[in-house]
């Protein structure tokens, strides 16, 4: 049966070191959830990504996302991609032991059903 990884909503990932890229759609949704120009949005909370090939979120001074406020994502219902597919879908080395999403056998069906609902992706379940 597939493993679903329950998020507790520790914000753990919200606050380790790293990047969360960012696509011109994500961009443009996220300006708009916040009432702001996508030029305003690219300036205030933007910077290039490590290999330069795009933008990435900026980080605050202690290094958490831009967005993190308290135990709060200011864009949640807009996240990007890449915080909806985290921890199912991408994690890397010893983020487990950070993580402290909970793991739970479900049927594929079920599986499936609560993939789309973390990430918007409709996926086959794992074997
Ligand atoms: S955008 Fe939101 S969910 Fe993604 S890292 Fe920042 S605070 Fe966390
Ligand atoms: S995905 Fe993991 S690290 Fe991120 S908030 Fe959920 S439990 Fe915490």
């Amino acid at each position: 049966m597939p493993i679903f990884l329950e998020c507790d909503r520790c914000t753990a990932c919200c606050r380790w070191p790293g990047q969360v890229k960012v696509s011109e759609a994500e961009i443009t949704q996220m300006a708009a959830h916040m009432g702001l120009s996508e030029g305003d949005f690219i300036g205030r909370f933007t910077r290039l990504n490590a290999n330069r090939s795009g933008l990435a979120l900026t980080d605050q001074a202690n290094g958490a996302c831009v967005f993190l406020e308290g135990d709060n994502c200011r864009v949640n219902p807009v996240k990007p991609q890449q915080c909806r597919d985290f921890p199912n879908l991408w994690n890397y080395p010893g983020s487990e032991g950070i993580c402290r999403a909970k793991p739970v056998e479900v049927a594929p069906d079920e599986w499936r059903r609560r993939i789309q609902l973390a990430t918007g992706r409709d996926l086959p379940a794992p074997k």
